[in-house]
């Protein structure tokens, strides 16, 4: 038996804030708004599971008005949901992500994010797909306001 699920999200870029993302912390002016460490693709990740799960949102779980997660790091909303997800007898068969962002370019750094998701998500590296498109100068993300996340996973059945 197979679940699929998908997952977006979206925060705003100021300066002042690390840009981190996928666990990666990555040199840039701008970096991600947010309660937690505003990770997008983590973000994203966790929401995609939920979601093949029927488990509702990221929100619902991890409540940014809970103090337990001010400025927490995204891996542990990812590491508890990847729990969730064991619990009822699942695991990763694949993901596949994009990551948008207008700069810095993020091709040097997608390895490194594909290790901590697979690691997390006890995932072979070979299915953990990350992509990254800039925004084209168009819209929230070409106009450096934004980075944006997207996330398809499918799960297979186990156990139980
Ligand atoms: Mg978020």
């Amino acid at each position: 038996m197979y679940r699929i699920g998908l997952g977006s999200d979206i925060h705003r870029l100021v300066s002042g804030r690390p840009l981190i993302i996928g666990g990666v912390r990555i040199a840039s002016e701008l970096g991600a708004e947010g309660h937690s460490d505003a990770d997008v693709l983590f973000h994203a990740v966790t929401d995609a599971i939920l979601g093949a799960l029927a488990l509702g949102d990221i929100g619902a779980h991890f409540p940014n008005t809970d103090p337990q997660w001010q400025d927490a790091p995204s891996s542990m909303f990812l590491e508890h949901t990847v729990r969730f997800m064991n619990e009822r007898g699942y695991a990763i068969e694949n993901l596949d992500a994009t990551i948008h962002l207008e700069r810095p370019k993020l091709r040097d750094h997608i390895e490194s994010m594909r290790e901590n998701l697979s690691g997390i998500m006890f995932a072979d590296l070979g299915s953990i797909s990350i992509k990254a498109k800039t925004g084209e100068g168009l819209d929230a993300v070409g106009r450096l306001e934004a980075i944006r996340a997207s996330a398809i996973v499918l799960l297979r059945l186990v156990a139980g």
